[in-house]
C-alpha cells in the first residue's frame, strides 16, 4: 500500500512538470500538447508500480526530467541547413543580442525575429530526436574527424589555427578552451570534459550541438 507522504511525492513530481511544460513551451500549442501526453502516458504506464522503492526512484526520475526540461531545453528552429536560433529561457541561458564573430549578422535583432516566428513552425530540439545531420555531427565529434578540423588534410593545405589562439583548431580546443566562446559555454553550461560533451546524456549531446549551432559551426562539422 503506498503511503499517503509517497502518494503526494507523486502528485508533486507530476505538478511540477507539467509546470515547467508551460513554462518552457510557452507559446507553442502543439508542444504543449505534445509535452502534456507524454507527461501523462509516462505517469500512466508506470501506474502499476506497488514496490515503495521503485516508487522513489520513479519520483527521482520525474524530478531530474523536470530539471532537464527546465534548465536544457532549448527551442530551435533552423535558419538554414545545420544553422540554429536558439530560443532561451529564464532558467537556461540569456543572450544578449551580442554577435560573435562567426555570426555577426545572424543575431542582431534576434529576438524580434524570433517573435515572428509562428510558434507550430518551431522545432524542439527533444531528448531522443536528433536528426540526421545532429547524428552525423555526433559522430564526427566523437571521432574527432570533422571537416572544419580535417578537411585540410584532403585539400592539402596547412592545417587550421584558431586566430585568437594560435593554436591547431580542434574540436576539444572549440567545445573547452578557446575563450572566444567562453561567455557562451559558461551560459549553456557544456560539460568541461570531451566526453561528457559527446557522450551517452542527450541533455550533454543537446547542448553541445546547441553551442555549436549557436556559434554557426554546426554547419561545418
Ligand atoms: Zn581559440
Amino acid at each position: 500500500m503506498m503511503s499517503i507522504n509517497l502518494k503526494l511525492k507523486v502528485l508533486d513530481s507530476f505538478k511540477q512538470l507539467h509546470k515547467a511544460r508551460k513554462t518552457v513551451f510557452k507559446g507553442d500549442s502543439y508542444a504543449l500538447s505534445e509535452a502534456r501526453k507524454k507527461i501523462n502516458g509516462e505517469f500512466k504506464k508506470q501506474k502499476h508500480v506497488k514496490d515503495v522503492k521503485e516508487i522513489e526512484e520513479l519520483i527521482k526520475y520525474a524530478n531530474a526530467v523536470e530539471t532537464e526540461i527546465r534548465t536544457c531545453v532549448i527551442q530551435a528552429r533552423e535558419v538554414e541547413p545545420g544553422k540554429y536560433r536558439a530560443e532561451i529561457t529564464k532558467d537556461t541561458l540569456r543572450l544578449d543580442n551580442v554577435p560573435y564573430k562567426d555570426c555577426p549578422k545572424e543575431w542582431n535583432g534576434v529576438d524580434a525575429k524570433l517573435k515572428e516566428i509562428k510558434p507550430e513552425v518551431d522545432k524542439w530540439i527533444c531528448m531522443e530526436s536528433f536528426g540526421r545531420r545532429e547524428r552525423t555531427a555526433i559522430t564526427r565529434l566523437s571521432i574527432g574527424h570533422t571537416n572544419l578540423t580535417s578537411s585540410y588534410l584532403l585539400a592539402g593545405r596547412q592545417p587550421p589555427r584558431c586566430e585568437d589562439c594560435n593554436v591547431p583548431v580542434s574540436v576539444k580546443h572549440i567545445l573547452l578552451e578557446c575563450p572566444r566562446y567562453g561567455h557562451l559555454r559558461r551560459r549553456i553550461a557544456i560539460p568541461d570534459r570531451l566526453n561528457l560533451c559527446l557522450g551517452e546524456s542527450h541533455i550533454n549531446l543537446r547542448k553541445t550541438l546547441a553551442f555549436l549551432g549557436t556559434i554557426n559551426l554546426l554547419s561545418k562539422i
